[in-house]
């Protein structure tokens, strides 16, 4: 009889060209002129998933399509697995610094080189692979399995976001996983434990009613650009923790069994160093640096602009002067609200002689997983017999929208179990993806349907 496992390794050549017609697919969404190619790539998903025996469909969105499958006939008492991930991709041209055609796949040196490889239709590919190794060996799955893979993850994700909130019953569900990351080694696969949100804003602090002299009215006239300075400098404590009063305020407690699991896999100085090439790393001392980038909010100044700054020199003290602001925030905070704090805080510390105003843009939620909680530990045990090693938690510093979307609108936990490696040059040129990480993460996908049994 032929095992799952069997299946796996007999059909691997197959599965690979399979997934490089995928890969020829353009499928960049940021770019209009590619929307039939992102169209193309949807109509060939989901005619490949219902071929495997799944119930398929492209759904019209206001931008790109969904593609939604399902396969439901474990049982109404069996838990059900939503698999989400997306198949457009960032844009590539050879003359981007390419080797081969980004569009056309070639296999060297144990690697898939094409635009998506690893980002992200290699990692979601694996999924749908299991689920067709478990249907034609064993006839069923081990749990109900839904797959959302959305199209427009690399412009913006908004067509996804608003299908979660108004179809939460089509894709209710006990966990949701994800593969669209990466490890930095293959034998210390990471399982994302939380993402960061982000709240944006715009400073702007005014002075005179236009650019006026300098000579004549320099000394009486408070310079909006020193102003604006002093204000930043007071957003931060000398320790480089927040000064926003309440800025800490809602965020959750940071556990000691999450410190020793982040401790686990330490971002040491030297590394941080090569990485930034800055002269010495700064930040909240009572935080590891793998603590202040995953597990603690921040807040930047993205950008300042104001005065004169062409050849030579203006005798002016200028009219504005304008500051870019983003915090990533932590599980719990709000970005609305900590816009708000930031307001109200640079209202209290603006000085009568100038005015400042600070303009809210878009943010997105942050979202934490609970690391005990069942579905997290069936991708602990799927890693240990499917990818060959015990992972590691780790919080993430970046942002991931859709993850806060499933775990608040959907109320399940999200898995992020990432099958590539960091190096693997997703969004740059020479995407990559390793042929046997892809074999192995279809086996690590198996793993976890079944372990997803007792969800
Ligand atoms: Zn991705």
């Amino acid at each position: 009889m032929t095992t799952v496992f069997d299946y796996t390794q007999e059909q691997a050549e197959r599965f690979r060209q399979e997934l490089h017609e995928l890969l020829r697919i353009p499928s960049v969404s940021t770019d209009p002129d590619y929307a039939p190619e992102v169209r193309r790539a949807a109509d060939w998903l989901a005619a490949h998933m219902r071929n495997i025996g799944l119930d398929a469909e492209v759904i019209a969105t206001e931008g790109h399509p969904l593609v939604y499958a399902e396969w439901l006939n474990a049982g109404e008492d069996v838990p059900t697995v939503l698999v989400y991930g997306h198949y457009d991709v960032q844009p590539a041209q050879k003359e981007d610094g390419w080797d081969s055609e980004p569009f056309e796949p070639v296999e060297h040196d144990g690697q898939i080189w094409a635009r998506g490889a690893t980002d992200d239709k290699g990692q979601f590919f694996t999924h749908v692979k299991a689920v067709e190794a478990l249907l034609k060996t064993e006839g069923k799955l081990p749990v109900n399995v839904k797959f959302l893979i959305e199209g427009e993850e690399e412009s913006g994700g908004a067509a996804v976001s608003a299908f979660v909130k108004s179809h939460p019953e089509k894709l209710t569900a006990d966990a949701c996983v994800i593969s669209d990351g990466g490890m930095s080694r293959d034998d210390q696969p990471i399982i994302t434990s939380s993402v960061r949100g982000i709240s944006q804003m715009e400073l702007r602090v005014s002075g005179p009613k236009q650019d006026i002299h300098s000579g004549m009215y320099g000394g009486t006239v408070h310079n909006p650009l020193l102003a604006l300075a002093q204000i930043i400098a007071q957003l931060h404590n000398p320790d480089g923790s927040i000064a926003v009063p309440g800025f800490y305020d809602d965020m959750l407690p940071l556990s000691e069994y999450e410190r020793v699991e982040i401790a686990k896999n330490p971002m040491t100085e030297a590394e941080w160093r090569a990485e930034t090439g800055a002269p010495q790393p700064w930040g909240e001392p009572d935080y590891s640096l793998q603590e202040r980038i995953g597990a603690r909010p921040t807040l930047e100044i993205t950008g300042m602009a104001g005065g004169y700054y062409q050849a030579g020199y203006k005798t002016i003290v200028p009219q504005n002067a304008y500051a870019k602001i983003i915090c990533r925030l932590v599980a719990n905070q709000q970005p609305h609200d900590i816009y708000e704090k930031i307001r109200d805080y640079v209202g209290q510390i603006t000085p009568p002689t100038v005015k400042s105003e600070v303009i809210d843009a878009a943010g997105a939620l942050a979202a934490q997983m609970d690391i005990t909680g069942p579905a997290m530990q069936a991708a602990v045990r799927a890693y240990e017999k499917g990818w060959g090693y015990t992972p590691i938690f780790q919080r993430e510093g970046g942002t991931l929208p859709i993850v806060a979307d499933l775990q608040s609108t959907l109320n399940m936990p999200v898995v992020l179990m990432g099958f590539g490696l960091n190096s693997d040059n997703l969004h740059g040129p020479n995407e990559h993806y390793r042929i046997d990480l892809f074999h192995r993460g279809i086996d690590t996908a198996i793993n976890f349907l079944r372990e997803c049994t007792t969800l």
